[in-house]
């Protein structure tokens, strides 16, 4: 039994693939314009456990992420500034520049997060023609009307408009000002925005309708039908994207090919930092890099992610992120002590920590499983390995490559540590410091506690 929470009926499910033995998985994926910051990176380590256990549990997955290299606008109403143009503006490079530097950029982190690559990232400007067709579509079947800036999505033509976030459409948003402009809805927004008449984008289009780009929810709905086809059976994303996003997703494959998009909706709850949200202003929105420069490993990031339901808000601190960093170092010594996995695992646990990532991805649950699995005295180390092999599947940990690898301390760094013992009862920083320093040079890292000098490996 495979049981997920599904924000369109609002309430858990049990997963009924569309097409037995496969899912079609799409999670909307990075604006490649900045770098991605630890609230994005908490939605796909979020998207990635939901891929890791589907497949744990015999499940091919095609994995769609998006890459939305188009300019859009700043605000979610289609109004504000380009971002991408401003990101031009603020490096000095074209468009295109900007968004390769930080499409790879994300591919980086993602890979240093041990997130699975996704079956295809599909860029939104290498589809206009796909999402042209889809507001031809659109058009055809009665959806759109034209307004001085642009080709709209009336949602008023949509008897159920507003499904997933159980808005009306006059309701839209209720207490957000939206800027009506031409709209006949508070809720209608574009599907096609004509360039200024004045001034040439650096990033615009041919279309029947005139020279412009496509609306953000466009690509979203267009590319998933193409990799996917529609209806497919899981989309995910964060929370802020219910309300606006992914009910016009929703809304325009429901008006073009007359289908639910996708049958499971899934959003993770917002990384809060410091209590709050993250912002510019206050210095906060941090990336994996700003982490490292802290001495927090992005895989301690991911262990501090599963800490809490995908679900839950989660709030970042540097002490908390700390906290999953030294039990991602005792798990590491722990397993250093291990015998080689055997192909046993232990029975129990394995069975609980399946019902806990198949309960809607229980990984608190899971990872507490896991930590009374590793404490076992009555299990031996070999079994305890296989077991935790089998749970890093999901964790996405890489904690197999320390297993059994005890740390054998050269006669060379023995002596240098009793040399450093000697200097630290003398209170001779600097003598202290040079040897660990040249303790470093051999490969291991000293750290001082209450109990005296730790040794690990690097
Ligand atoms: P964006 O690049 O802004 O479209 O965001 C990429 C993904 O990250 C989307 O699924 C967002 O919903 C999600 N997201 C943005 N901010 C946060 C946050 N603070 N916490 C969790 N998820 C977030
Ligand atoms: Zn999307």
């Amino acid at each position: 039994m495979f049981y997920l929470y599904n924000a369109l009926t609002r309430q858990k499910e049990e997963l009924k693939p569309i097409k037995a033995g496969h899912i079609g998985l799409y999670n909307c994926g990075p604006t490649v314009y900045w770098f991605a910051h630890i609230g994005n990176w908490r939605s796909y380590i979020f998207s990635d456990t939901l891929r890791r256990t589907l497949e744990q549990s015999g499940f091919e997955v095609t994995q769609v992420v998006n890459i939305t290299d188009v300019g859009h606008l700043v605000g979610d109403g289609d109004e504000g500034e380009d971002k991408m143009l401003v990101a031009m503006r603020r490096e000095g490079k074209s468009a295109f520049d900007v968004a390769r530097f930080y499409e790879e950029k994300f591919l980086i982190d993602s890979d240093l997060l041990n997130i699975q690559r996704a079956s295809v990232y599909p860029r939104a400007t290498e589809h206009i023609a796909e999402q042209i067709e889809m507001v031809k579509k659109l058009e055809t079947n009665g959806f759109t009307y034209r307004t001085s800036d642009g080709i709209y999505f009336d949602t008023s033509k949509l008897e159920n408009y507003g499904r997933l976030s159980g808005q009306k459409t006059e309701e839209k948003q209720a207490g957000v000002r939206v800027e009506m402009g031409e709209k006949k809805n508070a809720s209608d927004f574009a599907l096609w925005k004509f360039s200024p008449a004045d001034s040439k984008r650096e990033m615009e289009w041919e279309s029947p309708w005139g020279v412009g780009f496509p609306g953000w929810h466009l690509e979203c709905s267009a590319m998933s039908k193409k990799y996917l086809s529609v209806p497919f059976d899981i989309h995910t994303g964060g929370e802020d994207h219910i309300a606006v996003h992914h009910e016009n997703e929703i809304a325009q494959t429901q008006g073009a090919d007359g289908v639910l998009e996708a049958n499971v909706w899934m959003h993770n709850a917002f990384l809060m930092v410091d209590g709050g949200k993250m912002s510019k202003s206050l210095g906060n929105v941090y990336t994996i890099s700003e982490l490292r420069e802290k001495g927090i490993e992005p895989l301690a990031f991911r262990l501090f992610c599963l800490g809490a339901h995908y679900r839950a808000k989660l709030n970042f601190t540097f002490e908390a992120a700390q906290a999953a960093q030294n039990a991602l170092d005792k798990l590491r010594e722990i397993v250093r002590g291990w015998e080689t996995p055997s192909e046993e695992i232990c029975e129990d646990y394995g069975k609980r920590f399946l019902e806990a990532v198949r309960d809607d991805l229980n990984t608190p649950q899971a990872l507490a499983i896991m930590w009374e699995m590793v404490g076992d005295e009555k299990c031996v180390s070999a079994t305890k390995a296989g077991t935790l092999i089998e749970f890093d599947k999901i964790f996405g940990l890489e904690l197999e490559k320390y297993i059994g690898k005890k740390i054998e301390i050269p006669a060379e760094v023995a002596e240098l540590l009793k040399v450093r013992e000697i200097a630290r009862a003398e209170k001779n920083w600097s003598e202290s410091d040079r040897l660990r320093d040249k303790i470093e040079e051999l490969g291991f890292v000293v750290e001082d506690s209450s109990e005296g000098q730790k040794v690990k490996g690097k």
